[in-house]
């Protein structure tokens, strides 16, 4: 049995005979030589074929085209030439699965891109960004374990709505109306706190979006948490630690491939080393007014234009707290000092990338939840099942979920979303 290397553990050998295998990333050729460059999960490594070694099977050398599996074996060497350095003369190879005219050549659209989106994974941008997210979604699971949060989940079919009607999806289910993709956990994670106290998951969220940004998807992950005996600064403080944990992890796991996407890694850096900036709403609107000449009329949410603006001026996540009661949705605790605005918090990435997550501490007086969701034009009725949270020894509580995708996208540098997820969904593509 031949024992296989990765190319990165080839290439740190540097010497002797190895065996790899991969699928052909570039190919070119001479009647004498024919050089592929192979790739494989680990990175990509020129492979030269001289005809002298192979005249039975030149032919099928000679038609080798990318994205063709091999084994190969073959003694490897430095090369200053070649793109990673290295360079194998292959002296044994197996055609595992040969690949006649690859659909994805150079400069193809955005468009043919997506539509070829099972391919287009096997491209070594998406390879890079595929790993970062492997790391985010391991260091998230890491910083929630290492505090003690049990894993805990929620349905995805809900029959109540958290985050607003306009983005529900509706499901059919066996003639039954009011069944919900999941818009978050948070509903169904409040009860279990009495059982588990703190709790967190990663899962699928469903949003209907109709608008056309480059941070909305219509299925993104969602990492969320809930803690029971917490104030609302204690959610803030697990939010700020936990993307700093992140960060570290992917610093310490994956500079090889923020270089690949060209992201300038040091951007990232401020965010592990420093606090993050926190200030109120109003503090935000005043810094808009004085340093960014914006008003924004007390009440209104804050715009993504206003956000950018807002975060350009710190090299850190800025979080800013206290929001207006009547942009919140209906369970945020009311401020003991000012009714009308709620302890509920956004962090928003630097570098315009927009809040990255959500939280608050849950509202306690059931008369009041009850009275927001007439407002929001809800039945309490509907909500029997979470009011009862309330009923029968309610704690002090809150949460936040926290979009992997956003985040995925603000430290690889990603222009869309849509790179950040393997196969994304948006208003426009369900498909393949
Ligand atoms: P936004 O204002 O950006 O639409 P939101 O206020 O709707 O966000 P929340 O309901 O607080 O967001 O959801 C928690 C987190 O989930 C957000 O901070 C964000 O990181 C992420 N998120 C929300 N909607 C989406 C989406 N459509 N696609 C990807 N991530 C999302
Ligand atoms: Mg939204």
């Amino acid at each position: 049995m031949t024992s296989y290397l990765s190319i990165q553990d080839a290439i740190k050998k540097g010497e002797g005979t190895v065996s790899i295998r991969g699928w052909v990333h570039r190919e070119r050729g001479s009647n004498k030589l024919k050089f592929i460059v192979l790739r494989d999960s680990s990175n990509i490594i020129q492979c030269v074929f001289k005809q002298d070694n192979f005249a039975k099977k030149w032919d099928e050398i000679d038609h080798l085209q990318v994205e063709a599996s091999l084994e190969i074996s073959g003694t490897i060497k430095k090369d200053p030439r070649a793109p990673t350095g290295y360079e194998i003369e292959v002296k044994k190879y197996d055609l595992v699965g040969k690949s006649d005219n690859y659909p994805i050549t150079k400069d193809q659209s955005a468009e043919f891109l997506a539509d070829n989106r099972h391919l287009w994974l096997r491209s070594r941008r998406m390879t890079a960004i595929l790993k970062v997210r492997s790391t985010v979604f391991g260091a998230i699971h890491e910083y929630f374990r290492n505090e003690g949060f049990y894993e805990y989940h929620s349905p995805i079919f809900q029959s109540v709505q958290a985050e607003g009607g306009s983005t529900l999806f509706e499901v059919p289910y066996f003639g039954n109306k009011g069944v919900f993709l999941g818009q978050t956990w948070q509903l169904y994670a409040e009860p279990a706190i009495f059982s588990l106290e703190k709790i967190y998951t990663i899962s699928p969220s469903f949003r209907a979006e109709r608008s056309k940004t480059s941070r909305h998807l219509t299925e993104y992950w969602h990492a969320e948490m809930e803690l029971a005996w917490a104030e609302f600064n204690d959610i803030i403080d697990y939010g700020e630690k936990l993307l700093k944990h992140v960060i570290t992890r992917v610093l310490e796991t994956n500079k090889a491939e923020l270089e690949l996407l060209e992201r300038d890694y040091k951007k990232l850096e401020p965010a592990v080393k420093k606090p993050f900036v926190r200030m109120s709403y109003d503090e935000a609107l005043k810094i808009l007014k004085t340093k960014c000449k914006m008003d924004v009329e007390w009440g209104k949410d804050l715009r993504t234009i206003e956000e950018e603006k807002l975060t350009k001026l710190y090299d850190v996540p800025v979080i800013v707290t206290h929001y207006p009661k009547k942009v919140k949705a209906f369970y945020m605790t009311e401020d003991p000092k000012n009714s009308e605005v709620v302890q509920g918090c956004d962090f928003l990435a630097p570098e315009g990338y927009g809040e990255i997550i959500g939280g608050s501490h849950r509202e306690h007086d059931l008369e009041k939840i009850k009275a927001r969701l007439r407002e929001q034009g809800e039945n309490p009725e509907d909500y029997e099942f979470y009011l009862d949270t309330r009923r029968y020894g309610s704690v002090p509580h809150g949460g936040f979920g926290l979009g992997v995708e956003r985040i995925i996208s603000w430290i690889c540098g990603l222009d869309t979303i849509k790179d950040a997820i393997p196969f994304p969904r948006t208003m426009e593509r369900y498909k393949p």
